[in-house]
């Protein structure tokens, strides 16, 4: 499958330095061939602090792709969080901990009362997956409806979920429906309605064809899909025809929560409906690998009285005081706040350069999760892969990373940690100004 921003192995290889060289090849002989790098000059970074990069040559790159490290690559405090912890016990949680129970009670807070029970996992693809578990047992349905180009994850259930992923070019599974996602630039003039259009239209198709629909599910900032934020409101409608249809609102929070989206702690909360499940990771132990679900109780009473839940690793002692340092920061830091402010000063920022640069077609986004639709030309808003792969790169060049999204792989996407200040933007602009510049409009 072709990945957006991706080094296209050994033809590329020849022209870089030796050293980069054998270690690629190096890579592929251990790792396999389906990984893939970053870069038409792959970059092999050693270390990271705040939102710099360090590579193995000493050279600083700011990062303003990466939304793991949300509190900053190798903050402090998560740092020591986790090395107390390790160093006086890492159990699971089928002993007694307080730092679980503490963790979960901090973390529900931020969340509506409704959604009052929370569940560990390791990665956002297991959150998903169990979120797809406990949706089949709750609504007795089998079918689910995703937008067209949307990622949930990597085990094979929710992978059958992630068109992004291919398919391995064949269509989708037969209890899955693709639907067009709500797209303000490209789509209709109301976008909510057709948004639950397609919805209706792919529930009715699931149930004749004998799949009763278990879930709608999708990234509430409909990140691989493009970074489609806005108007707010415009999944309501969608919300309700699945509602009617007796399934579950799964939202998928991986890429949007935990104050990335700026005016709200949860990507879901900017649209006003309270999902019947919400899935959460990445940046959740800002690099440690802890990711959860969080849903009403009902949802999950008969789930739970049919099965046990046990994960080796979820929730454990470590991982909870990781995830609750994460937490603590961006609290005290004031981080959403923060977002707020420095997101507003990217957009407008962002705006003016598109007054000089016809190849933008649009800026949206939410906090600091915001694309830049890069276009043919305005008129057609035909997408253009070449400029968005030439500015990608082009940046990298100048030490500033970013990659692309979307189905037509031409929304650069800038997704930097939350500790990214108007002095980054100024940076992350003024670079951005001299690569457009070199790059033919
Ligand atoms: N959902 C979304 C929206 C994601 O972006 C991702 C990861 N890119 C996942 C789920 C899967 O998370 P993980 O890689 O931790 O399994």
């Amino acid at each position: 499958m072709q990945m957006i921003n991706a080094f296209e192995g050994a033809s590329a290889a020849q022209s870089l330095p030796t050293d980069l060289k054998e270690r690629i090849a190096r890579r592929s002989r251990l790792l396999g061939p389906a990984y893939r790098l970053f870069y038409r000059e792959p970059l092999h970074i050693v270390r990271g602090a705040g939102v710099w990069l360090y590579d193995v040559q000493g050279r600083k790159y700011l990062d303003a792709y990466n939304n793991v490290p949300v509190v900053g690559h190798c903050h402090q405090e998560v740092v020591a969080a986790l090395t107390n912890q390790a160093a006086i016990l890492n159990t699971h949680t089928r002993y007694v901990h307080d730092a679980v129970l503490n963790y979960a009670e901090n973390l529900l807070q931020h969340f509506p009362q409704e959604l009052s029970h929370v569940m560990f996992t390791c990665t956002g693809s297991e959150a998903n997956d169990l979120g797809m578990r406990i949706a089949k047992h709750s609504t007795g349905g089998t079918g689910f409806v995703v937008s067209s180009f949307a990622y949930h994850g990597a085990t094979e259930a929710v992978s059958a979920l992630s068109p992004s992923l291919g398919y391995n070019l064949g269509p989708a599974p037969a209890h899955v429906r693709l639907v067009p996602p709500p797209d303000a630039y490209r789509g209709s003039s109301d976008v909510g309605q057709a948004f639950a259009a397609g919805v209706k239209a792919a529930v009715d198709d699931l149930a004749k064809h004998g799949h009763r629909v278990a879930g709608l599910l999708f990234d509430t900032v409909f990140s691989s899909d493009g970074i489609l934020t806005h108007p707010i409101g415009m999944i309501d409608a969608a919300v309700d025809v699945v509602r009617a249809a007796g399934g579950l609102y799964m939202a998928d929070e991986v890429q949007a929560g935990f104050a990335r989206t700026g005016e709200t702690f949860w990507g879901f909360q900017r649209h006003g409906r309270i999902p019947d499940i919400v899935s959460m990771g990445k940046p959740m132990g800002n690099g440690h690998p802890i990711a959860g679900l969080v849903m009403r109780p009902d949802i999950v009473a008969g789930f739970a009285k049919a099965s046990r839940y046990f994960n080796t690793f979820g929730g454990n002692p470590v991982s909870s005081q990781v995830a609750q340092a994460v937490l603590t920061v961006i609290e005290r830091d004031g981080l959403q706040a923060q977002v707020t402010q420095v997101g507003a000063y990217l957009v407008q920022r962002l705006k003016q350069l598109a007054t000089r640069n016809e190849c933008i077609g649009d800026v949206r986004g939410a906090g600091l999760y915001i694309g830049v639709d890069m276009v043919k030309d305005r008129q057609s808003k035909t997408p253009s892969p070449q400029i968005a792969d030439a500015v990608v790169n082009g940046l990298r060049e100048r030490g500033v990373l970013i990659s692309a999204c979307g189905a037509g792989a031409n929304v650069l996407k800038i997704r930097p940690p939350l500790v990214f200040e108007n002095k980054h933007v100024d940076i992350l602009l003024d670079t951005l100004d001299e690569t457009l510049a070199s790059v033919a409009n």
